[in-house]
């Protein structure tokens, strides 16, 4: 008597392709995982950039604010007067008005509005 056999190729049973669909699923779900991870590490990294950055920008405001607070003092405190400055005060007073600083004169609104562009990014 001969023997029926009911064995299809291994790829056409449908267990089989779930299977394979659910293998697949879990690579593509564990890539994604890894991805996260890398991803996670570069924004921590990235976040400590911006905070080391942001204390060294913060000290060299503190710097720079305390540099002209002194040279206003060094001004006040000199023997001549407001309106007959010496050469020495308006030379200081030339430099904190931004004076004798080679700027162009639209640098700071293109500063202004890179900032403004950077802000709507963040
Ligand atoms: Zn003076």
């Amino acid at each position: 008597m001969k023997k029926v056999t009911k064995i299809q190729p291994k790829s056409n049973l449908p267990e089989s392709r779930v299977k394979e669909n659910l293998e697949s699923i879990a690579l593509i779900r564990s890539d994604s995982i890894n991805d996260l991870e890398v991803l996670t590490s570069d924004f921590k990294h990235m976040s400590l950039v911006v905070e080391s950055v942001q204390r060294n920008y913060r000290a060299l405001l503190a710097q720079n604010q305390l540099l002209k607070d002194t040279l206003l003092g060094v001004v006040e405190n000199c023997d001549c007067w407001q309106g007959n400055r010496c050469d020495r005060c308006v030379q200081i007073l030339n430099i904190l008005g931004g004076k004798n600083i080679d700027l162009k004169p639209d640098a700071a609104k293109k500063y202004k509005s890179l900032l403004t562009q950077l802000r709507k990014l963040g």
